[in-house]
């Protein structure tokens, strides 16, 4: 029923009534359709690439500053990978939400801090990039995995990746890089090579960091979010994002593992605590 109304709804967020979806999907919801209402680049056109602009909006004092939208490539079902990049500093931030398309709360956390900085300066030297929902397919089937039954945090071309599984629900895919939805996160990773790497996952309820200084943003965020430190996540991850960019390209990365907790509350608990890693990272 969930994911009947699901599939029918997204693709048509202005049309349809909000009735039968969880709170999570709700809020996810309301959050694309303020992300398309302040910005001056409805969602629904996006082009290849898009200037950042400036929106006055007359009966508001807020100057709404609208991403750049990039589109990054599309699903195996053929829906755009969009990423959002505000600011043109020279240290840059990439969050990925989605990753696993059965983690909805991770989307909304990423869409969030979209919504949060549409209308905040972010410091002169500092981009960040948010793509909330890298395997779209996933999300619109509830399922870990994409359409083609891959596990995408099991696809990166990380040193680690391995072909053999433990459950169908991590397959790994016949090779690394095999899914577009991976190519889509490695196209950005060469187009805008970033300083720091933020993924979001669900629900162990911790931070887990890789590479180097990611303990140190892990503790930034753990000082908010009041989440353990995970230094592992008590199993091998061969072919994640984690590996690829924390271990072998020696990027500070960090993990959220959100809690099991309802979608308002995980924005409230880590929206400040990403902002307090942003301003920290930028000060550095
Ligand atoms: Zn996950």
């Amino acid at each position: 029923m969930l994911i009947k109304s699901v599939r029918s709804t997204l693709p048509n967020l202005k049309r349809e009534t909000f009735a039968g979806i969880s709170g999570a999907l709700l809020l996810l919801l309301c959050l694309s359709l303020q992300i398309d209402a302040q910005s001056a680049q409805p969602a629904a056109n996006v082009s290849r690439e898009t200037q950042t602009s400036k929106v006055n909006q007359s009966n508001s004092t807020k100057t709404v500053i609208a991403p750049t939208y990039l589109t990054l490539g599309k699903s195996v079902k053929g829906h755009d990978i969009t990423a959002m990049i505000y600011g043109k500093g020279k240290k840059r931030v990439l969050v990925f939400g989605g990753i696993h398309g059965d983690e909805e709360n991770t989307t909304v956390v990423a869409r969030s801090l979209a919504v949060h900085l549409n209308t905040e300066t972010l410091p002169q030297n500092l981009t960040v990039i948010i793509v909330p929902d890298v395997n779209p397919d996933g999300l619109l089937a509830q399922t870990r995995v994409n359409a083609n039954g891959v596990d995408i945090n099991r696809n990166f071309p990380s040193k680690t990746w391995r072909a053999d599984y433990t459950e169908q629900r991590r397959f790994p895919g016949l090779k690394p890089s095999s899914e577009p939805e991976t190519r889509a996160v490695l196209d950005l990773l060469e187009r805008y090579p970033p300083h720091l790497v933020v993924t979001l996952h669900a629900a162990m309820g911790c931070v887990n960091w890789d590479g180097p200084q990611g303990a140190f943003a892990a503790l930034i965020l753990t000082s908010i979010n009041n989440y353990p430190l995970c230094a592992t996540l008590g199993y091998d991850t061969p072919g994640s994002l984690g590996l690829l960019t924390g271990v072998d390209k020696q990027i500070p990365t960090v993990t959220i593992e959100l809690r099991a907790e309802n979608a308002s509350t995980l924005v409230e608990e880590n929206l400040p605590a990403l902002l307090s890693l942003l301003k920290q990272f930028a000060a550095k």
